[in-house]
Order: C-alpha cells, then structure tokens, then sequence
C-alpha cells in the first residue's frame, strides 16, 4: 500500500473546464475552454491527497457526446486502469450527459479500482464555483481505499452516488445532482464517508468488458406527451433498432401510437416504455399488454439510462427480449 495514492485525472471538457467574462457569469461563459492542468494549477491543495497525472482525452461539451465518444473514453480509463501504477481514475465531464457516460463505465469497466466522474455547475471563474471543491472531492474519493469495488462513482455538492442512479436534475443551481435512492456517502473534509452499496450489478459482474467493444447499437428516445401521434413520433425516431418511449407517468402510450410501436416491434425494432417523470418502476403488463405487444419495459430506469443499457444488452442478446427484459432486472 502506497502513503499516497497514484491517481490518473482524464479532462473531457465541460463547465468545470470553463471560462466567463466576469465572476458574475455563472450560466453564459465559454465552455470547454480550460486544460486539466489549468484547472488543477488553481488548486494546490489537491497535491496533498494524492500523485496526480493528468491526460487531456477530449475538450468538448458533453451534449456532443456519442457512441463513438463513450467507446473512446471507456478504452482509455480501461487502459490506464490496468496500470499497477495507478490507484484509481478521475474524470471531468460536462454535466449535461455526465450520467451516461459514468453509467456506461459502470457496466463496462472491468477493474475493483476507483472511478470518479465529476463536473461543476459554475465555471472556475464564477462567484461560488462547485469546481474546485466537486474535484477536489472527487480526488479525494478516487484516493481512498474506501472508494474500491463500488463501481463508477459520480461525486457533486460533497455527495458521493452511484453512477446507476445518479441524474442530473437542474438546469443551473449547484445542487443539481440526485439519485431517487439518496447519495450512497457524503465527502466531508476531504474523506468519503459511505453509508450505503450499489445493489444491482456492476464493473466485474457485468457481461460487458470495454476492451472488446467495437460498436454500439443505434437506440432513440421519444419523449411522450399527450396525444403524441404517429407523425410526430416517426419524426423524431428513424433507422433505429430501437427505440425507448418515455411515456407519461407508469410508461403509458398515447392511442395514436400504439399500433404503431406494435408494428415496429414486429418489424425487429426493439420497444422499450419508460417514464417521462424520472422516478418510479414502469410495471410490465401494466398500462399495457407488454407480452402481447412484443415490448420491453425499463424496471427504474429513466429514459437516457435505459438507452446505455439496452445499447450493451443488445450486444450480447441482440434478437433475445427475454434476455434484454432480464438486463433491466439485473443491472
Ligand atoms: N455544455 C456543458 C456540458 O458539457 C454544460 C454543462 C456543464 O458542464 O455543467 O455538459
């Protein structure tokens, strides 16, 4: 056991790599604009929880994020993972789609050691900025022995959670980050304190490893509303092998579309329901004839979550939906 760990932070851009004009441009500033070293030479504390390397893997908001980009940076954190030399992994993230990216690490990484993903709210340069503390929490989280074997780890607002649960749910307030379950701890003076565990399966229980992927099925979203009809549903999901609707409240399907999903999950085309409202179970043979239909239902997972999954699951059961439903009961 090293006196200090060895920690790897990966900068990808985002907020925390921000600038503003003036301490008082907390939501209008240049985002993805600073380097990992210039956000870490602002803070020399950080020195004393851990060796820090840094690598610059991407600079970009996260809303640009694809396939591609998660297979890139799952490869990367892999890779430098399996270094004896290093003790754990941080990542800086935009905040906009910081949940997926540390889900997909979550199923894929095949490594006991610590991966934190963090963002900021407010750019370095804002009046009460969450960037330095969220990494420097973040660092301290990846440091500690405490942190291993818990899957990706997301750390915002001193708050420790599981990057299963975790979502952002605010447009611009510092307390953005949640998960419906509560933190699994809390970093309070620079040490995590876990009071919980992730139950469902993670990292080294998965099916997935990172090394091995090369692609990522194509798997939309539609966003429900009352009385979305065909048209509208056609236009904002084509070439897809599957689509996750996120319905109102329980997964419910608006008549005007019913037939169809039905026809789409005939045709090949995975139909999976979730919910519009981010909470909750979507309940199988609930609001509708699931079994009958051909349809796949999320357990609890919101929309932009069960995409990552059913992405991975299909690469294992591409045609098998007794086996994609049991990855939503399983992961
Ligand atoms: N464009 C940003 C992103 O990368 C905005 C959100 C943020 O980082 O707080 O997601």
């Amino acid at each position: 056991m090293r006196d200090k760990a060895n920690i790897v932070v990966i900068g990808t851009g985002g907020t925390i790599a921000g600038r503003g004009e003036t301490s008082a441009n907390t939501s209008a500033y240049a985002c993805s604009v600073l380097t990992i070293d210039e956000i870490l030479a602002a803070m020399p504390d950080v020195s004393s929880l851990a060796n820090l390397r840094t690598e610059q893997l991407l600079q970009t908001g996260s809303e640009n994020f694809d396939n591609e980009h998660l297979l890139k940076i799952g490869r990367r954190v892999s890779h430098v993972l399996k270094d004896d030399e290093v003790d754990g992994v941080v990542l800086t993230h935009g905040t906009d789609t910081l949940e997926e990216t540390a889900y997909f690490l979550h199923l894929t990484l095949k490594s006991l050691k610590p991966v934190v993903v963090v963002g900021a709210m407010r750019p370095p340069s804002a009046m009460s900025s969450d960037a330095a503390l969220n990494l420097y929490g973040a660092i301290a989280v990846a440091a500690h022995r405490s942190s291993w074997a818990r899957g990706t780890l997301v750390v915002a607002n001193d708050e420790i959670h599981t990057a299963r649960d975790v979502m952002k749910r605010h447009s611009f307030k510092l307390e953005a980050f949640c998960s419906p379950y509560g933190p699994l701890g809390y970093v309070v003076e620079g040490q995590p304190r876990f009071y919980r565990l992730p139950l469902r399966d993670h990292t080294v229980a998965t099916q997935w490893t990172i090394d091995d992927m090369t692609e990522l099925a194509k798997v939309d979203i539609v966003f429900g509303y009352g009385a979305l009809d065909g048209a509208a549903m056609a236009a904002s999901s084509s070439n897809t092998q599957a689509l996750i609707y996120a319905g109102t409240g329980n997964g419910n399907v608006s008549q005007g579309i019913v037939a169809r999903l039905v026809e789409a999950a005939r045709n090949g085309v995975h139909v999976v329901r979730a919910s519009r409202t981010g909470n909750g179970v979507v309940v199988r043979n609930g609001a509708q004839p699931d079994d009958d239909y051909g349809w796949l239902v999320v357990d609890d997972q919101p929309p932009q979550k069960a995409r990552i999954l059913l992405m991975l699951a299909m690469l294992s059961a591409q045609d098998d939906r007794g086996a994609l439903q049991a990855a939503f009961y399983r992961y």
